[in-house]
């Protein structure tokens, strides 16, 4: 099964895939998480990316489409991945598209996860806090210009995806201000339709 977990920064997409990834069996592929590790690892990618991602910007299409390219080529993502921040973009889409169909493979589902706008700014700057409370160091892009201009990001490239992957009736969409456990349930309920 190969599945799109789609909304913007905040929404839950990142515990919502690692979770069920974890049911299913399925690999998560954060686009984020790669990056955020290959800043850390300080490849050329990493430092590439570093500045973008902290400012709350998106780094270029060419960068994250190779990232994917090489890895839905592994082994482990033989039997299906949850896509968690990638794409973002209509470009980073038809790439996908292509890259599936030229496996002769094909997205099963994009998974949308609805929230208000209001709720975002307090669940990243929630996020922040318990890091900090819990010895961590928060995410650079946790911060509210940043979020400013993730939101922005968001709406402007990514919200687009909605319609194409509502035009290739593959959207389904779910309330992500419900609680974790229900999310997962309505997550799925939908797998089983
Ligand atoms: P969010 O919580 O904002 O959804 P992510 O962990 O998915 O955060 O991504 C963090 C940052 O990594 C983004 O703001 C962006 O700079 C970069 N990034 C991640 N995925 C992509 C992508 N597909 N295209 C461009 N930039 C990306």
């Amino acid at each position: 099964m190969k599945l799109i977990l789609l909304g913007p920064p905040g929404a839950g997409k990142g515990t919502q895939a690692d979770a069920l990834a974890k049911r299913r069996g399925l690999v998560q592929l954060s686009t984020g998480d790669m990056l955020r590790a290959a800043v850390k690892a300080g490849t050329e990618i990493g430092r590439k990316a570093e500045a973008i991602m902290k400012s709350g910007g998106l780094v270029p299409d060419e960068v994250v489409i190779g990232i994917i390219a090489d890895r839905i080529e592994q082994p482990d993502c033989a039997n299906g991945f949850i896509l968690d921040g990638f794409p973002r973009t209509l470009k980073q889409a038809a790439a996908l598209d292509q890259l599936l169909d030229s496996k002769g493979t094909i997205l099963d589902l994009v998974i949308e996860l609805k929230v208000d706008d209001e709720a975002l700014a307090a669940r990243i700057e929630n996020r922040a806090r318990e890091t900090i409370a819990a010895g961590g160091t928060p995410r650079a892009d946790d911060n509210a210009e940043a979020l400013r201009t993730r939101l922005l990001a968001y709406y402007r490239e990514t919200s687009p995806l909605i319609g194409y992957y509502f035009a290739q009736g593959k959207l389904k969409t779910i309330d992500g201000m419900a609680p974790i456990a229900e999310v997962s349930r309505q997550i799925d309920d939908l797998l089983a339709a």
